[in-house]
């Protein structure tokens, strides 16, 4: 065993000099998007509608609404549409687990009508706000897996569509509240995502019902419930969270139960670095890494090519059929 950690040791070393490995083996788009994910992290560039670093004014008569990190931040705007002014406090290219908020960013989230949250504990941050109307769209959710970093509830409910649709509602509920003049528009918007996240349930269990397997190994436990709903079962290459250091003994592991498994795909996110997916998939015969996105945030490229939930929901579906080798 001491020498199998050794030689992977040896690989992983080969992989973090290697930027040529990583073009041959994942692709030129991947590099990018790594890349991009770094520069976010060391600027922590705003993308359109974050929480400018200093400012916090706003001059609309809208309904200023700050959304916790992405996905909320699209759900709140799928409803909300051209009554509010949607902002977001976690930059979007940022992955999310460990962010802080600044002073600033507090500020401007305290200066706003409304904060819409997660909850579930992984907006570890959140009591440090104190906006005059908080939205919690994990109200009533009826979250059942521990999260073994947080020992709380595991968050990661938006990956399953039907509690993506009870955090719609919760935040039409939210709205509502707050702005009763609107009820019927934030209702009718509500209906009209729910539509298409009922459409993307449906698409989901049509499409994962012949599968010859139903394990994968993703990079972090963001998909519990998306399993749990769908029959599969997840295996994770970090035990805790994405910002985990991830030691040899563990991707030896996680090597072995894909071999013992015949797993051919081994899953990387977009918004983190790929090397140890790279490295477990180098050990398996035939395997290659594609992205399952926890949907915590979106690079760049797809901010400008204004893709969206349903849209990574959908890529993520063309991931798994490779990986669970379903019918085509
Ligand atoms: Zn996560």
């Amino acid at each position: 065993m001491r020498s199998v950690v050794l030689l992977l040791s040896m690989s992983m070393l080969c992989i973090l000099s290697s930027t040529i490995y990583f073009q041959t083996l994942y692709g030129q788009n991947h590099k990018t998007i790594i890349n991009s994910a770094i520069s976010a992290n060391l600027t922590e560039s705003t993308v359109e509608n974050s929480i400018p670093p200093q400012s916090t004014s706003s001059s609309s008569d809208k309904l200023k609404v700050v959304s916790s990190f992405y996905p909320i931040y699209e759900f709140v705007k799928k409803v909300g549409g051209d009554k509010i002014d949607s902002l977001v406090l976690i930059p979007t290219g940022l992955e999310p687990h460990d962010f802080e908020p600044t002073i600033n960013q507090i500020q401007a989230a305290n200066s706003a009508d409304a904060l819409v949250f997660n909850g579930l504990g992984f907006e570890t941050w959140i009591d440090k706000i104190n906006t005059k109307n908080k939205i919690d769209a994990s109200n009533s959710i009826n979250a059942s897996y521990i999260d073994n970093r947080t020992k709380s509830f595991d968050p990661h409910i938006w990956l399953d569509p039907v509690f993506a649709k009870k955090e719609t509602e919760n935040i039409r509920d939210g709205l509502i509240k707050i702005d009763p003049n609107n009820r019927d528009y934030y209702s009718q918007n509500a209906k009209i995502f729910i539509n298409e996240l009922d459409t993307l349930d449906k698409t989901i269990r049509a499409d994962l019902k012949s599968c010859k397997k139903h394990d994968f190994v993703a990079f972090h436990n963001a998909f519990s419930y998306f399993a749990k709903r769908y029959g599969l079962n997840q295996h994770t290459i970090t035990t805790t969270g994405p910002e985990e250091e991830i030691k040899p003994q563990r991707l030896v592991e996680i090597i072995q139960l894909a071999k013992n498994l015949g797993l051919h795909v081994i899953y990387s996110e977009e918004l983190i670095d790929p090397r140890y997916a790279l490295a477990v998939a180098q050990e398996i015969p035939d395997a290659k890494v594609l992205v399952l996105s926890p949907i915590e945030g979106l690079t760049k490229d797809e901010q400008s090519k204004g893709i969206g939930y349903v849209d990574k929901m959908n890529e993520n579906i063309q991931n798994l059929k490779q990986g669970l080798e379903c019918s085509q």
